[in-house]
């Protein structure tokens, strides 16, 4: 029996997150959001006051930096450094912060050996912009998920509305910036792996999406349970 990485990347708003956990529900595999360690990181920095492009404050911050996730109630939980820190990382300015310190080496480094260590005992569905590209290359599958940018403006909008004050205009300016910063940055830019199947789901339920994928996979023919 075959316990698989899957990898599911793509822009914000895009359902990754939805998806994913509903596809690692079907499977009985853990599911780990990418996003929250590079929005734990940022949640860390903001609060020692550093600026995203920092490398040295960054540095230091990650050289004592312990973070992982546990299972709580409804979905995995991040500690870092003891503290659940969970209920804090979907700001819209963790979301930039996030976004801009994404592109330090340093950063990426660091979560690099971070996320490789989660996938060891495979059995996981990883969702972030360069999962299938990067940290796992060799994933037994991998998906790339984009909508239309209103669809994900759309999307994010609906899901914040209750804890932000941010308009649907300030969330598509966010969004299109971030997508902006996350595609043109040198080291590991958002786009689809080239053995990755692409899925839009603009038009598509999360449930038509996790049927699509558990046809990808059954097609596969390898045992996946
Ligand atoms: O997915 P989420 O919107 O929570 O991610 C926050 C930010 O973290 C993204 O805008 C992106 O810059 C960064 N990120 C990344 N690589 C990943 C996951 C997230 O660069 N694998």
């Amino acid at each position: 029996m075959k316990r698989l990485i899957i990898t599911i990347d793509g822009p914000s708003g895009a359902g990754k997150t939805t998806v994913s956990r509903m596809l690692a529900d079907r499977l009985g595999y853990k599911y780990i959001d990418t996003g929250a360690l590079y929005r734990g990181v940022a949640l860390e920095a903001i609060s020692a006051g550093l600026n995203p492009d920092d490398d040295t404050g960054l540095e230091n911050i990650l050289s004592s930096l312990k973070m992982k996730f546990v299972c709580g109630e409804k979905e995995m939980r991040l500690i870092s450094n003891d503290l659940d820190i969970t209920d804090k990382i979907r700001t819209p300015e963790i979301s930039m912060f996030a976004s801009a310190a994404s592109a330090r080496p340093v950063v990426r480094k660091f979560l690099l050996e971070l996320q490789r260590e989660l996938g060891r005992d495979k059995g996981v569905v990883f969702e972030g912009r360069d999962m299938g590209t990067v940290v796992f290359p060799d994933a037994d599958v991998k998906f790339y998920l984009d909508a239309s940018h209103k669809t994900r403006s759309l999307r994010r909008y609906r899901e914040f509305k209750s804890e932000t004050s941010q308009t649907l205009e300030e969330v598509e300016k966010d969004i299109k910036r971030r997508d902006k910063n996350d595609s043109a940055r040198e080291l590991a830019p958002l786009k689809a792996s080239e053995d990755a199947v692409i899925i839009d789901s603009t038009h598509l339920s999360a449930q038509d999406v996790v049927d699509r994928m558990m046809n990808v996979i059954e097609d596969k023919k390898i045992i996946v349970f």
